[in-house]
């Protein structure tokens, strides 16, 4: 059974005012960290299926460009030791800000294929609105190190919908990530999460954000320009050369299993969905006095693993595949849903065919209502 490793790494320098993943701005014990995330790998070892070989590895966060690249190359060296550890995928999430070129390369030694790249933005402003502790200097620095080091697998994150962003902001944003010439491209909206910075100057209307109408232009534009150029546009903000799609993520989108290390990790075996909890103090305690941190959050029915794996697969640009549905899960979705679909088509915001059914460009701006209908 094929299966995607994840290792959260719960460290920043700062916390970015739209954020609201787990992370502590201490810098990081790498020993202590190294040691209890081997520690909570040799707990899994036993729970989890005997066949199961993990395929790809993620290090996201959090900050992982962090962590050095000797504490990669332990944990990979230990992986391939305690599991049946053998990625054809392994990447690293990183931020611009202190990516020498020696770095890179040692994480390429380490083990990493493939680099993950926080931008955000390219221009000043946008830089300054998300909070970010980089320049655009240091983020195109950034991309020739990885380059010069000898990655040849980058993705690049930008986030639109920023405040103060222009349809002339978004078009510079473009036209430089084209020319930085990705494997990969990762263009989110920004959305506002209860409980940060941004979220509070919203509601007190310090800031702004463009406009519904700007809005729905710049998923347009970005959509019109990257496929334009050659990018396939296979998940709702994800963009690949042929053949570059992210494969780790592809376990999360077609609810395939995945194990996942570090506070706040979720993991998903068998049906079954667990959580660490979300305080780096908890997870190193309970880890290292032989508990697993993970909690059992829900044990899907076979109904209920049919319906999670439509409202993922729905972000795909393939969506449902109705041959893939049938294998897995013995049922047609084509049927099992032909109401939900039926309404969805009236209301043009999923298409279906022969081979499954999909979302529309309406439907993708509308992907978390369409997804109620398979709750
Ligand atoms: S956006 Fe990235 S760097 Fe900023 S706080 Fe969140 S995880 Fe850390």
């Amino acid at each position: 059974m094929e299966a995607a490793l994840y290792l959260h790494v719960p460290f920043c320098r700062g916390k970015c005012p739209y954020c609201d993943f787990y992370s502590v701005t201490e810098p990081p014990d790498e020993s202590l960290y190294l040691s209890a995330v081997l520690a909570e790998v040799r707990l899994w070892r036993e729970r989890i299926p005997r066949k199961t070989v993990f395929v790809t590895f993620y290090a996201g966060g959090g900050t992982p460009s962090l962590l050095s690249p000797d504490f990669y190359a332990r944990l990979f060296e230990e992986l391939s030791r305690l599991l049946s550890f053998s990625p054809v995928e392994l990447t690293l999430e990183a931020n611009p800000e202190g990516l020498s070129l020696k770095r890179l390369e040692g994480y390429l030694r380490a083990g990493f294929n493939r680099l993950s790249l926080g931008l955000q933005s390219l221009q000043p402003e946008g830089l300054l609105a998300l909070g970010r502790r980089h320049g655009p200097e240091e983020a195109r620095a950034a991309v020739e190190a990885a380059r010069r080091a000898g990655f040849e697998n980058l993705s690049l994150d930008f986030i639109f919908g920023w405040p103060g962003e222009t349809p002339a902001h978004l078009q510079k944003d473009l036209d430089e990530a084209l020319r930085l010439a990705p494997e990969h491209l990762s263009w989110y909206e920004l959305t506002p999460e209860e409980g940060t910075p941004l979220f509070r100057a919203l509601a007190e209307g310090r800031v702004r954000l463009p406009g519904e109408e700007v809005l729905v232009d710049m998923h347009r534009t970005i959509h019109e320009r990257l496929t334009g150029e050659g990018f396939e546009h296979y998940e709702i903000s994800n963009y690949a050369r042929p053949g570059r799609r992210c494969l780790h993520n592809l376990f999360y989108w077609k609810a395939l299993p995945y194990l996942g290390l570090g506070p706040a990790a979720a993991s998903f075996l068998g049906k079954r969905r667990y959580r660490n909890p979300e305080d780096l103090k908890t997870y190193l305690s309970t880890v290292r006095s032989g508990t697993l941190a993970a909690r059992l959050e829900e044990v899907l029915s076979p109904e209920e693993a049919l319906r999670e794996a439509v409202i993922l697969s729905l972000r795909l640009s393939e969506g449902v595949r109705r041959k893939e549905f049938r294998r897995r899960f013995g049922r047609d979705p084509l049927e099992s849903f032909s109401k939900e679909i039926k309404d969805l088509e009236r209301k043009g915001l999923v298409e279906a065919d022969e081979e499954g059914f999909r979302l529309t460009f309406a439907g993708r701006l509308l992907a978390n209502q369409v997804q109620l209908h398979f709750v």
